[in-house]
C-alpha cells in the first residue's frame, strides 16, 4: 500500500502512557532519589494489593527475567533437576532455567488453548523432574487444576510465568498465587509497563524474603534501609546474588499504569472481541474464546495463517501488513527452532508438533489500550483485504 507515512504506522505493543506517569517521573527526579526507594516500595504495596496478597509476598526486580531467575533459585532444587515447561514460549523462560543451573524440559501445548498441555506435563516427568514452570499464554490461564494435581502427586515446585497474565484468573484465583511463584514482566509491550522491570510474587514469607535479598547483590538491607534519613547502617553479604532491583524511576511508571490496569483490560478486551468479529468468516483460526470461570488478560490476540487455507504463507502476510503501515508479532517460534537449544540439547522442533505448528502459523495483531476505534477498523479491514 502506498501513502503510508511514518506517522500513520501502528507500532506493534506500544504502551499506554498518560500525563500521571510523566509528572511521576519528574517528581521522582525532583526528590533526588532514583534508585530503589519509597516509590518502588509504594509499587510493590499496590501490586500485592491488586493481587490481593501481603505487601511482604512481593518483590520488585528488573526483570521477570530476573523473576524467573532468581525464583527457580529461591525454590531450593537441587542443581540440574529438570523443569518442564512450554515450547511456546519466550526464550527468557528457558534462559531463566538454565542461569539457574537446572534442565529444561518440554512439554507440548494444547492445540486450542495454546497453553501446555498437562497430559504431556504427566508424561514428561522422571525421577530428576523437581519443578513446572506454566506459562499463562497470551493471558488465557493454564489448567490450574490439573497441574496444581500433578505437582502434589509427584512433590514438583510450581513457578507461574506470569509476563502476559497480570489480570488472569482461574475459578476466581488470580495468575501468581497457585505455584510457589508467580513472576510478572512490565517490558514495554507487557500489560503493565516500566520501560523494564518485574515482579515476584511468593507463598512462603521466608522464600520471598530470600528471593529480595537474591535480587540485591545477597545483601541483608537495601540501600534505601542503608542511607536513608535513619543514618547508616551496616549490611551483611548472606549470599552470592545478583544486580536485580528495580528503580524508583521504573515504579514511578508502574503506579500509574497499575492504577489504569483495569481500564486498559477493558479496552483490550473491546478490541479483542471487535477482531472475533471481524475475521469471523475469514479462512483463519481465531483464538479460542475464553474457557467459563476464567479471566483472560487479553495480552496478545492472535490469528493462524494455515498457507493451505488462507493461500498465503504466515511471513508473507506479515510483510504486507507492514507494508500497509501495521506492526505485527509473532509470540513464538517455538523454542526448539533457535539453533542454541537445537544444539545443546539435540531438541528437533517435530519433537514438539503442535507448537512447533503454531510457531510456524501464528501472528499477533497489535491490541494496545492506546489503539483509537479507527485504528483498530483499519487494521480488521487490512487483515480481510490482505486474506481475501
Ligand atoms: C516478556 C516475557 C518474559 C520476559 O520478560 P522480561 O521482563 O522482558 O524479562 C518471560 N516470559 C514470557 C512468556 C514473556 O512474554
Amino acid at each position: 500500500m502506498t501513502g503510508t507515512t511514518a506517522r500513520d504506522y501502528i507500532v506493534f505493543g506500544s504502551p499506554a502512557l498518560g500525563e500521571e506517569e510523566m509528572a511521576e517521573v519528574v517528581a521522582c527526579l525532583r526528590s533526588g532519589w532514583i534508585g530503589t526507594g519509597p516509590r518502588v516500595a509504594r509499587f510493590e504495596a499496590d501490586f500485592a494489593n491488586y493481587k490481593g496478597v501481603a505487601a511482604a509476598q512481593v518483590a520488585a526486580v528488573n526483570s521477570c527475567t530476573a523473576a524467573l531467575h532468581i525464583a527457580m533459585t529461591a525454590a531450593g532444587l537441587d542443581p540440574g533437576a529438570e523443569v518442564i515447561t512450554t515450547p511456546l514460549t519466550f526464550c527468557a523462560t528457558v534462559n531463566a532455567i538454565l542461569h539457574a543451573g537446572l534442565t529444561p524440559v518440554l512439554a507440548d501445548v494444547d492445540p486450542a488453548t495454546q497453553c501446555i498441555d498437562p497430559a504431556a506435563i504427566e508424561a514428561a516427568i522422571t525421577p530428576r523432574t523437581q519443578a513446572i514452570l506454566p506459562v499463562h499464554f497470551a493471558g488465557r490461564p493454564c489448567e490450574m487444576d490439573a497441574i496444581m494435581a500433578i505437582a502434589h502427586r509427584h512433590g514438583l515446585a510450581v513457578i507461574e510465568d506470569c509476563a502476559h497474565a497480570i489480570e488472569t484468573e482461574y475459578k476466581g484465583r488470580k495468575a501468581g498465587t497457585f505455584g510457589d511463584f508467580g513472576c510478572f514482566s512490565f517490558y514495554v509491550t507487557k500489560n503493565v509497563v516500566t520501560g523494564e522491570g518485574g515482579m515476584i510474587l511468593g507463598r512462603a514469607l521466608e522464600r520471598i524474603a530470600r528471593a529480595r535479598i537474591l535480587a540485591l547483590h545477597g545483601m541483608s538491607k537495601d540501600a534505601w534501609h542503608r542511607f536513608s534519613d535513619k543514618g547508616y547502617r551496616h549490611y551483611q553479604v548472606v549470599e552470592c546474588g545478583f544486580k536485580y532491583n528495580m528503580t524508583d524511576l521504573q515504579a514511578a511508571l508502574g503506579i500509574h499504569q497499575l492504577a489504569r490496569v483495569e481500564a486498559n483490560w477493558l479496552r483490550r478486551k473491546e478490541i479483542w472481541s471487535t477482531y472475533q468479529q471481524a475475521f469471523a468468516e475469514l479462512p483463519v483460526e481465531r483464538p479460542a474464546e475464553p474457557a467459563g470461570d476464567t479471566r483472560h488478560a487479553y495480552h496478545l490476540y492472535t490469528l493462524r495463517i494455515d498457507p493451505r487455507r488462507c493461500g498465503i504463507e504466515r511471513d508473507v502476510f506479515l510483510q504486507r501488513m507492514h507494508e500497509a503501515g501495521i506492526g505485527t508479532g509473532v509470540h513464538y517460534l517455538s523454542i526448539p527452532e533457535h539453533p542454541y537449544y537445537r544444539q545443546r540439547f539435540g531438541w528437533r522442533p517435530e519433537q514438539w508438533p503442535n507448537a512447533m505448528q503454531i510457531g510456524r502459523e501464528t501472528v499477533s495483531l497489535p491490541l494496545s489500550a492506546k489503539l483509537g476505534s479507527t485504528d483498530i477498523a483499519r487494521i480488521a479491514r487490512t487483515v480481510t483485504e490482505v486474506l481475501a
